[in-house]
């Protein structure tokens, strides 16, 4: 399991390193949980074969596209675990994580932080999980963030969603969300699009190329939309079960 050798990987590392005492008690512990969680779902059925194995959907799109929406549903219908990266970063920021005021500015100004600072971010929130099956949401915004992640997490995505909306709507709905962001003015956003444009689009055409992406038309509700989710999901019910 990916998961597993990744964080036994992290685990030994650390521990040959001069991190924190405290960092290592982290590293140990979250290893120590996913190892433990395997074990009781053997425990359970008695089979090693009930042993989850990962499933990675990453959730791409232009700002706006609805791709927080669409996943708060998923989750709903199908129990995933969550990880936006976007709020991870705001995250980070507002508990003053190091780096703060350089992800501060990159957000501001549209632009992508850099990705070991992303991908330490999603690894710990999916070693801190017990579930096994995640959607990540916003990541990778570029080449160099999928490879990072590759590299670093050691997996591909089983899926990848891809929100496909025009940029007038993905305006008009970026700037009419009120959620208080930083970026939702048009200046910034008008640089999302292109950074979107320009870098987003290659990982969507990689992904394309092996038969992972899943186009949705991102106009209409949210249930319509949810309509041509569902089947992408339930077609992998065994895996996800
Ligand atoms: N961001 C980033 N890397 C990521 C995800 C987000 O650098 O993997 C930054 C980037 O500056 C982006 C901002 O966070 O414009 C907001 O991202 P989010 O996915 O929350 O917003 P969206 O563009 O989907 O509205
Ligand atoms: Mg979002």
């Amino acid at each position: 399991m990916w998961w597993r050798v990744a964080s036994l990987s992290r685990f030994i590392s650390t521990t040959s390193s001069r991190s924190s005492s405290v960092n290592q008690a982290a590293y140990r512990l979250n290893f120590w949980q996913v190892y433990t969680t395997e074990i009781l779902t053997r425990a359970k059925d008695g089979r090693p074969s009930t042993v989850k194995t990962p499933f990675v959907a990453f959730v791409l799109g232009g700002p706006g596209s609805g791709k927080g929406t669409q996943c708060t549903k998923i989750v709903e219908s199908f129990g995933f675990t969550h990880l936006s990266a976007g709020d991870l970063l705001r995250h980070a920021i507002s508990s003053n994580y190091e780096n703060s005021a350089m992800i501060l500015d990159t957000i501001k100004e549209g632009k992508i932080v850099p990705s070991e600072v992303t991908v330490k971010l999603i690894q710990r929130a999916i070693e801190s999980s017990d579930n096994y099956k995640f959607l990540i949401d916003g990541f990778p915004r570029s080449e160099e963030n999928r490879i990072a992640f590759e590299k670093i997490i050691g997996a591909e995505p089983n899926i990848v969603l891809f929100f496909d909306c025009p940029e007038e709507e993905m305006v008009k709905r970026v700037l009419s969300r009120n959620e208080g962001r930083v970026d939702d003015n048009i200046d910034t956003i008008k640089k999302r699009l292109k950074v979107f444009a320009a870098l987003n689009l290659p990982v969507i055409k990689h992904y394309s190329e092996r038969g992972k992406v899943h186009k949705i038309n991102a106009v209409g509700t949210v249930d319509d939309i949810f309509e041509q989710v569902r089947p992408v999901f339930t077609a992998h019910e065994k895996e996800i079960e």
